[in-house]
Formats: structure tokens, C-alpha cells, sequence
């Protein structure tokens, strides 16, 4: 009987991968329909590409950065946007880089649970790089300069609901450091690399999926972020997404040095079972939830 109970189980579970699975082959499908809008995005990238290509290959390189692109303004300018920036660089370099939007991640508010999981002493360096950049205007309201910062769940967990954990970072920040920022992006941990490795080892893995395709949101596969923007490696090639980037999974054989749109337009996403981190809940993407 228990043995019966299991194989229904798990038929039930195949049954909802696979209509996940087919939510996101539809998905696929609309991010066809959307021709115009991604043909707009895609001859910005090709205006821009030209004059920012020596300017992007040198910051691609730079240490302590690791940048995507993001499409701005009509007018087609492509900024860089760092991810991870060494504190003690950030306050003079960034204030030179003119409109470069700083993503930085803060796994919490206290410094117990930051060092925890980054190291002794990282949330110290956090703070006094986070008030480095508050000097020169990042993260104050009206200055145009961006500062966000980045929650990511320690475990096998879903974020927290992203406007109410916002709330209390910047109360809390505030209030016990004097600093600020623009906004929190809430990020789902992806079950790929060191950290599937991880929840291999500790026998996790199988009910991290299992909780993420529970927590499947059609209105989340509806607005991943593969939808409108791309990865580029270091060495030019376009992936359709950071994740996709680390497991190697290219585009077709796209690269920004060939660059041809009506191609990247046309690719087809390459979608796998860690595109359940993108769909899950309030979704999540390089910019937070995306519902
Ligand atoms: S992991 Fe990448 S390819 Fe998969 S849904 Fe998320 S953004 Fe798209």
C-alpha cells in the first residue's frame, strides 16, 4: 500500500513538472509574439554597440566586477551595472562612472547573520562602503544615483515577501548605521553549481525542487528576465541569462561581436530545470521579484 501511495506521488509530481515544463515552452511562445518590443530593445543594443564595445570589453575585465548590460533610455545607451564591487574601491571609482547603477548584495541587516554566511568582517566592510557611497550621493533620494541591494534566503528557502523585507532594511540601516539606499531585490537561490552541490550532499536537493515547483507562478514565467535582456561573457559570447552563463548553456552561437538581432530575437531560450528559481512565488530575476 505505502509502496502504491509513493509511485502515485511520484506520478503526481511528473505530472506538474511536465505542465510546468509546458508553461514555460508557452512562455517561450510569447516571448515571440512580443517581436516589437524586443526588436526596439535589440536596435538600441545594435546602435549602442559600436561606440561602447571598447568601453565595455575593458570593464569586463576589470577585477572585482562582474557586469551585465542593461537597456536604458531611447537613445539606445548601454550602461554597465556592477554586481560586486571590493569596498574599498567603491566610494572614489563609482563616482567617476557617472550613471552606473550599484547592485550590492547584503545577506541581512545584522552583522551576526551577514559574516555568518560571507565571513567575519564582511558586513562591516559593507556598511563603510555603503557610507562611502551615501558621500558621494549613491543611495540618497534625488541624486539620480542608484544604490540597491541584494537579499538572497540562507538554505533552501523562498524569499520573503520583497516590499515588507525592504522596509526593514532601510528602517534598520538607517536607523543603527546612518545609511541608505534605493531599494531591496529579493532573490531566489538557484539550484545550480556550489550550491546544488550543496543541498546534493546534505540530501536537500530533492525537496528544494520540490518546493520550488509547488511554488510555480505562471505570472512569474510570464516576466522572466531572459524575456528582455541578455548575459554577455568575457569573451563576447550572449547567453540568454547570468545562470545560463554559468552552466556554460550559450545562446545558439551568438556573440556580441557578430552581433545580429534578428537572430538574438529569434533564439530559442534555453530553458532547464533551474528556470524553476525564476518562476517560484513572487519570481525572481538580477532585479528582484518580478509579480
Ligand atoms: S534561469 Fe535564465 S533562462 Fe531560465 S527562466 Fe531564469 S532567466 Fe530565463
Amino acid at each position: 500500500m505505502l509502496h502504491l501511495l509513493r509511485e502515485l506521488r511520484v506520478l503526481g509530481e511528473l505530472r506538474r513538472r511536465r505542465d510546468a515544463e509546458g508553461q514555460l515552452r508557452g512562455s517561450e511562445r510569447e516571448l515571440l509574439k512580443s517581436y516589437e518590443r524586443n526588436r526596439d530593445l535589440s536596435t538600441r543594443l545594435l546602435q549602442a554597440q559600436e561606440t561602447e564595445r571598447a568601453r565595455i570589453a575593458g570593464e569586463l575585465h576589470r577585477p572585482n566586477a562582474k557586469l551585465t548590460l542593461k537597456l536604458e533610455e531611447p537613445g539606445g545607451r548601454i550602461s554597465s551595472l556592477p554586481l560586486n564591487v571590493d569596498a574599498r574601491e567603491a566610494g572614489g571609482q563609482l563616482h567617476h562612472a557617472g550613471q552606473v547603477e550599484v547592485i550590492s548584495s547584503l545577506p541581512y541587516y545584522q552583522q551576526y547573520f551577514t559574516d555568518a554566511q560571507r565571513g567575519s568582517g564582511v558586513f562591516g566592510k559593507s556598511i563603510e562602503a555603503m557610507r562611502r557611497l551615501n558621500a558621494v550621493g549613491y543611495g540618497v533620494e534625488g541624486s539620480g544615483l542608484l544604490l540597491n541591494l541584494v537579499y538572497n534566503p540562507v538554505g533552501p528557502y523562498l524569499p520573503p515577501a520583497q516590499a515588507a523585507l525592504e522596509a526593514d532594511y532601510k528602517r534598520e540601516l538607517k536607523a543603527r548605521f546612518g545609511v541608505l539606499f534605493n531599494g531591496l531585490f529579493t532573490i531566489t537561490n538557484m539550484p545550480i553549481n556550489r550550491f546544488r552541490l550543496h543541498l546534493q550532499k546534505t540530501g536537500q536537493l530533492e525537496p528544494y525542487m520540490d518546493k520550488l515547483l509547488a511554488a510555480f507562478n505562471p505570472a512569474a514565467a510570464e516576466t522572466v528576465m531572459c524575456r528582455s535582456l541578455i548575459s554577455v561573457g568575457h569573451d563576447g559570447r550572449i547567453y540568454d541569462c547570468d545562470f545560463n552563463q554559468m552552466l556554460d548553456m550559450q545562446a545558439g552561437e551568438l556573440s556580441i561581436f557578430d552581433f545580429d538581432f534578428e537572430r538574438t530575437l529569434k533564439r530559442r531560450i534555453r530553458f532547464g530545470e533551474h528556470c524553476l528559481g525564476c518562476t517560484a512565488g513572487a519570481g525572481s530575476s538580477c532585479g528582484g521579484a518580478t509579480t
